[in-house]
């Protein structure tokens, strides 16, 4: 029996978040070709996480390591594209890098040579992005905003790893100008970097911002990727 003969809840889920980004898009003035779609996949099982891939899910976030070791060999007949979005401790990379395409969430220097040196000895490039804290709430990761331009540039400058982009988490606020402002920022660090003419920085062009709550905010100050959860998979379990 084919393995999907009707529309399950996540598909249906999924389609009515592509409207809601395309209708965000228009929204802006902007092409809706321009914003991609990541699903976010933490604490999800694996069986619900394929289900999402069959119905066109084709790019991946993982916070964890384990999770995305756990996941990853049971999704590869599906060849989704699998990224970092979360904290990832130097003693992972090993591991990170057997099935990440891309790691999202680079804010130290350190981290960066060591995955450039990691993929050195395996023979394989990585895309990677420095992920910012717009915020400036204590509690997110990211390089702080006025020295992710130097951390990019640094970044961009190694061997085998291709700086495709800025990331952030939004401020956690109602304060939808509040939001837009930090999303703003990541897009003028952007514009600078591509701007600086700078070695490996012609491709650092995407803008990994917006979440299910904001993601509309995100959307009109230009970003070109979502990363979303709770919109397609429902809340997550509580820890
Ligand atoms: C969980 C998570 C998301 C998705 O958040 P939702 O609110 O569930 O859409 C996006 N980015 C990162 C880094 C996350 O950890």
């Amino acid at each position: 029996m084919p393995e999907q003969t009707f529309r399950r809840p996540v598909a249906l889920h999924l389609a009515a978040l592509r409207e809601r980004v395309a209708d965000a898009a228009r929204a802006a003035g902007r092409d809706p070709d321009e914003v991609r779609v990541l699903l976010a996949t933490k604490t999800m099982p694996v069986d619900v996480v394929r289900e999402a891939v069959l119905a066109g899910a084709d790019l991946l976030g993982e916070n964890k390591v384990q999770e995305l070791v756990a996941k990853a060999p049971a999704l590869a007949d599906l060849a989704p594209s699998l990224h970092v979005i979360g904290r990832l401790q130097s003693n992972k990379v090993n591991l990170a890098l057997r099935w990440a395409e891309c790691v999202q969430s680079v804010d130290d220097l350190d981290l960066a040579e060591r995955l450039s040196r990691r993929c050195e000895a395996v023979d394989r490039d990585l895309d990677v992005m420095v992920q910012v804290n717009v915020s400036g709430e204590a509690t997110k990761a990211g390089v702080a905003p006025d020295a992710a331009l130097e951390l990019a540039l640094a970044v961009a400058a190694l061997p085998r790893l291709r700086l495709v982009g800025l990331m952030t988490i939004g401020a956690a606020s109602r304060d939808v100008e509040r939001v837009a402002a930090g999303f703003a920022r990541l897009r003028g660090l952007r514009d600078a970097l591509v701007a600086s003419g700078a070695p490996g920085t012609a491709a650092a062009r995407e803008l990994s911002m917006g979440m299910s709550g904001d993601l509309e905010t995100a959307v009109a100050e230009g970003s070109t990727l979502v990363r979303v959860g709770t919109a397609v998979f429902g809340d997550r379990p509580r820890a």
